[in-house]
């Protein structure tokens, strides 16, 4: 864990660190000195704009508005989702300097003593987003219409889980279709939602079967809440292999929040009830490295029926 992602020294036959290196010598990703970061080509990123362009089609047909939101999120929508009471571990923080020339005397000198200028700073108005469908919900306070509202919502997620696997990223873009109203409705929007998902992986080669499954919660408190999740099925995900021999990994994931959103951020079904939502998120980061993964490091390769169904 604490070596570079660079280091390509050890490990031979991890399966992980032989996907990352060959996406690297590929030129497909670009390593930096932390793990789970990359910077992307353009044949990658053709890929995932492939994909984002799939996910939109879907979206289309439910006549969902669309959203692009950025990879940072107010400090008081974060405060409101109660991320840090489950994920603490997994956030990230934006730190300011709002100094006055005193204080930047001081910032400098610590930079080039090389100390530590942190604690000159302060926390900003921003975190960084760990899903994308949460800067949607503060938009939605107030009376919904009749029969909920759909959206697409697409953007860069961060979550501190170095890792030498490709497909277990710091920074990933993840591209979620919500629906927000009633109960039932809800619970229908996520389960064809992943029934599309499915489908449309296996248009892309990708064998995925739906799970259930539970959010990776923090400590003892954790594990009860990871339980119940599990029992009542509120958390759905489409799983492929990527690495043989290995568990299969998450690409997709369709969860019922019931009103965790709803209730804290004041969104009301017509009736006046707290709103139920529901998302399906695509990990567009993971699909790629999947196909990558899975059909080989140059695209004009791939089987047709994938190319066509990807960039159609
Ligand atoms: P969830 O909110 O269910 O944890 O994540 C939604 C989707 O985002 C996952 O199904 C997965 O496809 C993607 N995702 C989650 N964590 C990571 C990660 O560390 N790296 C990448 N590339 N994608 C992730
Ligand atoms: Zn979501």
């Amino acid at each position: 864990m604490s070596e570079p992602a660079h280091d390509r020294s050890a490990v031979v036959g991890d399966p992980h660190r032989e996907l990352h290196d060959r996406l690297i010598e590929a030129g497909l990703l670009f390593a930096t000195p932390v793990q789970g970061l990359y910077g992307r080509s353009e044949t990658y990123q053709e890929v995932v704009r492939a994909l984002d362009a799939m996910v939109h089609r879907w979206a289309l047909t439910l006549e969902a508005t669309t959203i692009h939101v950025p990879p940072v999120l107010a400090r008081s929508t974060f405060d409101a989702t109660n991320y840090l009471q489950s994920f603490p571990d997994l956030m990230g923080s934006v730190h300011i300097f709002s100094g006055n020339d005193r204080t930047h005397a001081e910032l400098v000198r610590r930079v080039e003593a090389g100390g530590d200028w942190q604690a000159l700073l302060e926390p900003g108005e921003v975190v960084l987003s760990s899903a994308a469908c949460h800067a949607l919900y503060p938009m939605l306070s107030g009376r919904l219409p009749a029969g909920g509202r759909r959206f697409e919502v697409n953007g860069l997620c961060f979550r501190h889980e170095p890792s030498v696997d490709p497909a277990r990223m710091q920074s990933f873009s993840m591209h979620e279709v919500v629906y927000v109203g009633d109960p039932d409705d809800a619970q229908q929007h996520r389960d064809r939602g992943l029934r599309v998902a499915l489908a449309r992986l296996a248009e892309l080669g990708l064998e995925a079967e739906a799970v259930p499954a539970n959010d990776p919660f923090f400590g003892r408190l954790g594990t009860a809440l990871a339980a119940s999740q599990l029992e009542e099925e509120l958390k759905l995900e489409a799983v492929t292999p990527i690495f043989a021999g290995r568990e299969r990994t998450a690409v997709v994931s369709a969860n019922c929040h019931r009103d965790h959103f709803g209730q804290p951020f004041g969104i009301e079904n017509d009736a006046g009830a707290p709103a139920h939502s529901a998302c399906v998120a695509f990990g567009v980061d993971r699909i790629t490295i999947a196909l990558f993964a899975r059909h080989g490091l140059d695209p004009s390769t791939w089987p047709n029926e994938v190319r066509s169904a990807l960039f159609s």
